[in-house]
């Protein structure tokens, strides 16, 4: 349930409301907002004597949350969530869109330390790589693992850019929450419920990204997880799904962006190299999910696809990337964006 203070209502009022929902055996979640406060209730709601809380000074009404995930539902918060990402805290969910580009995997330091420079040049946020890669095949490449973050982090201050990179277990969490700004969890990794309540323990922003046969409302319950945890700062991202079609290697379906909006005040970017599988593919891709209302992008980017150790296919050109940066703008713009 949700309690919804008046407008108004001091920080003591505040407090005594949620020592009173405490004392009913529930765990509250307080959301400020600009003109009042709300203060999402969960837990076991039958024992709650709810016309007690009514009475208490202040609040304004006790409303059901009817949706299965809360803290993630337009229920609880209607004013959109905008997360500060990196090291100049760029808004992810704020009017401008913000567009992270980098390798699938971390390579070597001049790998990394190029595309950084083209990334920054072409004007995005953010700089992707994995330095532990989640491969379908035990024989492919594994990552760097350590050293990998480290031309990460090295790439960041050089750049100033955002750094986004996997945490792909429990082990590598402590490692990647102190070497990146963004902690992504993969498609694989989407319903590995202990690893969603350790990254909610983190403070850092994590990108969740929907699992390749997750239903919407998997992929937002995957999101409560991190939320019931502790932290709000997640970034739902899609990437594809698996369907029948072999022309691409994911389905990207677009239209979750506006089922997202309707639903969710979290931001949603959209991954259109693993959501096609094909470098061809990405720059119409990424216009569309602009032009769709996606909060950004995340794209695969490679300075010598031909030789990248992952993904090589599915990743633009830094050249590519600084063709499309312009358009990417144009249709920002047309949908009352900025980038
Ligand atoms: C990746 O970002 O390189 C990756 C492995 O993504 P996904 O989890 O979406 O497959
Ligand atoms: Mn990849």
């Amino acid at each position: 349930m949700i309690i919804v203070m008046k407008p108004g209502a001091t920080k003591e009022q505040i407090q005594h409301v949620i020592a009173l929902v405490n004392d009913y055996g529930l765990k509250e979640h307080p959301i400020y907002g600009t003109d009042r406060t709300v203060i999402a209730c969960l837990g076991d709601k039958r024992a709650v004597n709810k016309d007690a809380i009514e009475n208490a000074p202040m609040v304004e009404k006790i409303v059901p949350i009817l949706s299965p995930y809360k803290m993630a539902s337009l229920e609880v918060k209607k004013e959109r969530t905008q997360i500060p990402i990196g090291p100049k805290g760029f808004p992810i969910g704020g009017p401008a869109v913000g567009i992270i580009a980098g390798p699938c995997s971390v390579e070597d330091r001049r790998q990394i330390m190029t595309t950084a420079q083209a990334v920054r040049q072409a004007g995005c946020i953010g700089l992707r790589g994995g330095a532990y890669k989640p491969r379908t095949s035990p024989y492919s490449f594994q990552g760097l693992g350590l050293e990998g973050l480290k031309i990460l982090a090295e790439a960041r201050e050089e750049t100033g850019l955002a750094i986004v990179t996997e945490v792909i277990g429990l082990e590598q969490l402590e490692p990647v929450a102190q070497y990146s700004d963004v902690l992504q969890i993969g498609a694989r990794n989407m319903q590995h419920y202990p690893l969603l309540e350790a990254v909610g323990k983190v403070q850092k922003p994590v990108l969740l990204k929907r699992g390749m046969s997750a239903s919407i409302d998997e992929f937002l319950l995957a999101a409560e997880y991190i939320i019931n945890a502790g932290n709000p700062n997640v970034i739902l991202c899609e990437r594809g799904i698996r369907t029948f079609e072999e022309y691409v290697r994911n389905t990207l379906p677009l239209a979750i962006i506006p089922a997202l909006r309707e639903r969710t005040h979290l931001p949603v970017i959209v991954d259109p190299s693993h959501g096609t599988g094909h470098a061809y593919m990405v720059p119409p891709m990424c216009l569309a999910a602009i032009a769709a209302g996606a909060d950004g992008l995340i794209v695969e980017c490679h300075p010598d696809p031909e030789h990248a150790a992952s993904d090589g296919a599915q990743s633009i050109t830094p050249q590519t990337l600084s063709q499309l940066m312009p358009k990417l703008r144009r249709v920002a713009e047309a949908v009352d964006r900025t980038l």
